[in-house]
């Protein structure tokens, strides 16, 4: 199955806490939940989330405070909940560090988006070329090149070989592959990884060059110089 991103979430209101849990689950996130800021920073440092969504108004710190502490420990994209009408409360949230925020009541779609937005943004920006050995994927044209002679790729087959690009010689297992170019909904028990494999080493490998994406047994794949 797919590894979920994680979501922290820290808000001391039993009501939307439920809320949000259930709705966040129910997307396919992996949903963390503290009551208050320090069991909030606990949390963050032992389960490193991908996303915090952090109220303001907190018992034992504020969400400011807490904000704060956890962008001096890196770049966590934070999301503030805020009070409707108190624009010092976003305000202070900004100055904090918090990428966003969303006052309350907020409709759980725009929740939603805002959330894939900020996870977006944290995705490093493409080069326009990848290179790996004698390899190229062209983000622009979407195509592959090797050695001179240039294959056209599937939509499917860009965005694998693009993972396997973006993480050369590191071991991709079945469940981040699955994860990073099929999405959450996909069943983890067919050989789809296994079918794309392929078709990604008929092209790169057309012309007798030798093999780049090799099977590492019982695990996933791995991009790495022939051997
Ligand atoms: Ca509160």
């Amino acid at each position: 199955m797919a590894t979920p991103l994680r979501v922290l979430v820290i808000e001391d209101e039993e009501r939307i806490r439920q809320f949000l849990q259930r709705g966040l689950s129910y997307e396919g996130y992996r949903v963390d939940i503290a009551e208050d800021g320090p069991s909030g920073l606990d949390s963050a440092r032992d389960n490193p989330p991908d996303i915090v969504l952090l109220d303001v108004m907190l018992p034992g710190m504020n969400g400011i405070e807490v904000c704060r502490r956890l962008r001096a420990g890196g770049d966590l994209p934070i999301l503030m909940l805020t009070a409707k009408d108190a624009i010092e409360d976003r305000v202070a949230g900004l100055d904090a560090g918090a990428d966003d925020y969303l006052p309350k009541p907020f409709a759980f779609d725009e929740l939603l988006a805002r959330i894939r937005a900020l996870l977006r943004r944290i995705q490093p920006s493409k080069p326009d070329v990848f290179r790996f050995d004698n390899l190229e994927l062209d983000t622009g044209t979407r195509q592959g090149r090797r050695d001179g002679r240039t294959f056209d790729l599937t939509a499917k087959e860009y965005e694998l070989l693009e993972l396997f690009m973006r993480n050369p010689r590191r071991v991709l297992t079945r469940e981040i592959i699955y994860d990073r170019v099929w999405g959450y909904d996909f069943g983890g028990e067919s050989n789809i990884i296994e079918v794309y494999v392929r078709y990604l080493r008929q092209k790169t490998e057309a012309g007798d060059h030798p093999r780049l994406i090799h099977t590492v047994r019982g695990i996933g794949y791995v991009l790495r110089e022939p051997e």
